[in-house]
Formats: C-alpha cells, structure tokens, sequence
C-alpha cells in the first residue's frame, strides 16, 4: 500500500517535470510561428496553405519555363505570382532567392524587397545568402536616385549575413566597401578630406577595426560582428594599395601614420613603401629605403635567433652589462682629452702634414 502511494507520487513529478518541459518548447515555437503569421494569407484554405502554396511554386516554375527572359512586361505576373506562394508560406526559402534572382537587373526594387522580406523572417534566421544578396543588390543595381538610404541599408544586410556566417572573406569585403562608398559620398572621415576611393576603404577598415575593440593591436582579433578574421593584414595592404595610389598625399599619409601608430606598431615596415623586413635588414628589400635595424644581438651584431647570441653567447642582461661598461669606457675616454689635447694636438699634426702631402701628389702627377 505504502509502496503504490509512492510510485503515484513519483509518477505525478515525473508527469509535471515532462508537461511543464513541453510546454515552455511548444511557447518558443509559437511565438516563432506568431511573428510570421500576420503575414500568412487570410484566404479560406482550411489551414491548407502550405499545400496551396506548393501547387502555386509548381505552376510559377512551369510559368517561369515558358519565359524567354524578365522583361518589364512580365515583371508585375511574376511579382503577382511570387506574392501569392509568400503569403501562403512565409518560410518558403527558395522562392525568395529564385524570385529575387529574377528581379535583380529588371526591377531592382522589387529584388531587395523579397530578398529582404525573406531575410527578416525569423524562421529563417540561418540563411546568409538573403541578406547577403539584398545587400548586392542595393549596392550594385541599384542608384542613390533610386533610394538614397541604399548604402545604408546595404551595411545592414551585409551585416546581418556575416553574423549568420562569418567564415566567408567576401561577405566581410562586400561590408568595407559598402562603409567606404558611404565615406566617399560624405567626403570626409574625422574630419579629414577623403583623397580616393583607396583611401576610404583604409578609413571603413580601421572603422571597423575599431568597433571590435582593437585598442591596442598587439592581441586582437575579431571586429564589430565577432568574426575571427585578423583585421590587421587587411589594414597592412589597404596602407600598401592607398599610399601606392597617391605617394605624397597629405590626408593619406596622416591616415596610414595613425593605422601604423595604432594597430601595427609591433609590426617591422618600411616607412616608404610599407613592406616588412626582416631582423639584421640594413634596407628595405622591396625598395631600397634605409630602415632601423631589429632583431640582432647589441654586442656582436649577430642576428638573435633566440634566448642567447648564438655568436658570442650573450642574454639581454649580459648585453646591457657589456653595454654599460663601453659607455662607462668612451665617458672616461671623453673626459681625459679635455685637459691634454689641446696641448699635444698641434705638436704632432703639423709636422706630420706637409710630409703625407707630397707623398700623394707624387702619383698624380706621373
Ligand atoms: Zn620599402
Ligand atoms: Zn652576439
């Protein structure tokens, strides 16, 4: 008897434990369903929809087959036909990017607003491409007469692309460009005139750079959308590309001279060209500049390859020990001359001049 009163009990936890697990999954499901079912069409299908808006994707291909190309005459049929499988299947993934292909030269407009469309709904959070191709579209087929928020707009969705993946280099590109387009019809960045479409594009990058946090630049990666892309090599040949494309511009120079202060000060680069070099190098190999010497051992010379000189077998504290006693040796040498070389100077250069000079002259006159 006791025994059964338990098991009943357990039971009861269990049953509750379970409906209570269900319920809060059936809650997330719903409220996803919720944010897209204002959009479903009110049409009387008896809940039938979805199977209404696989015959309609039937007939749109077969329709689209018969189709020699997107012409403006049939861009409002398709349009039409596209609405009414949306709005019976708001999920429907590939009718928004077939249907947004097709109106990508055509009707522009029309393009963004489907890929768009399908992009914000949040059933289809995982797709890059939607908002990658709205973002494509608004900066390459569209003009600012057609929408002067389009760069604006194309940042967001290019954005949003890369947050859903971010292991693809041309969405993270597509992203700079955009911001370097809006730099460009701005004309100026803190304040500084805006020389070339090189320079804006270092400008965007070091923009975003910043906003991922990259403070000091000696350990960084990501940028404002969390990618793992080291920024730093991109800024290094966006420098490269925008002091090649005007060597002596001011504004451009004072840019690469902020990039280089900020995010690649532990980075070894010639001041003319911008290209590294490695330890022990006396000039730039790629342009013959003179640049500051790294990476040798202060004793010898020998290039550091580790902990000790593997010439003279020195460490940093030996070095700085050796150094300090040769400093020690010139000051003292500096000193003694002060009082006796005034004297002793003209004493023995004098006699010594006029028998080195005929010497010398001899020669040349053979
Ligand atoms: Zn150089
Ligand atoms: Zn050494």
């Amino acid at each position: 008897m006791k025994k059964s009163v338990i098991t009943h009990i357990v039971v009861m936890i269990i049953a509750v434990a379970l409906g209570w697990y269900l319920a809060s999954s059936l809650t997330v499901q719903r409220a996803d369903i919720i944010k897209i079912e204002k959009q479903i069409s009110k049409a009387p299908l008896g809940g039938f929809n979805k199977f209404a808006s696989d015959v309609q994707w039937m007939l749109f291909i077969n329709y689209c087959g018969g189709l020699d190309a997107v012409k403006a005459e049939n861009v409002e049929e398709i349009y039409k036909r596209l609405n009414g499988i949306l709005n019976n299947d708001p999920n429907h993934e590939a009718a928004y990017e077939m249907g947004g292909m097709m109106f990508s030269v055509r009707a522009p407009q029309k393009a963004v607003e489907i890929f768009t469309r399908g992009a914000e709904n949040p059933n289809l959070k995982d797709n890059w491409r939607l908002p990658f191709y709205a973002g494509f579209v608004l900066t390459q087929h569209m003009k600012d007469s057609d929408d002067d928020k389009r760069l604006q707009k194309a940042e967001k969705m290019f954005r949003m692309a890369l947050e859903r993946n971010n292991s693809l280099p041309h969405i993270l590109s597509a992203l700079i460009r955009t911001r370097a387009k809006q730099l460009m019809k701005r004309g100026n960045w803190k304040g500084v005139p805006i020389a070339n479409d090189k320079h804006a594009y270092l400008c965007a990058l070091y923009d975003e750079w910043r906003q991922g946090g990259g403070t000091g630049g000696e350990v960084f990666s990501g940028n404002a959308v969390g990618v793992s892309t080291d920024l730093r090599p991109m800024l290094l040949v966006a420098a490269q590309k925008a002091k090649a494309s005007a060597p002596n511009d001011k504004n451009i120079l004072n840019t690469i001279d902020k990039v280089m202060d900020k995010v690649l000060k532990a980075e070894h680069l010639c001041a003319k060209c911008l290209n590294s070099y490695a330890p022990g190098d006396r000039f730039c190999g790629a342009c013959g500049n003179r640049v500051v010497v790294y990476g040798t051992c202060p004793v010898c010379g020998n290039i550091m390859k580790a902990k000790y000189c593997s010439r003279c077998g020195c460490d940093d504290a030996r070095a700085k020990e050796i150094i300090n006693k040769r400093l020690e040796r010139r000051r003292a040498r500096m000193a003694r001359p002060a009082v006796a070389a005034p004297v002793v100077k003209p004493a023995v250069a004098v006699p010594v001049k006029p028998a080195v000079k005929p010497a010398v002259t001899a020669p040349a006159a053979k």
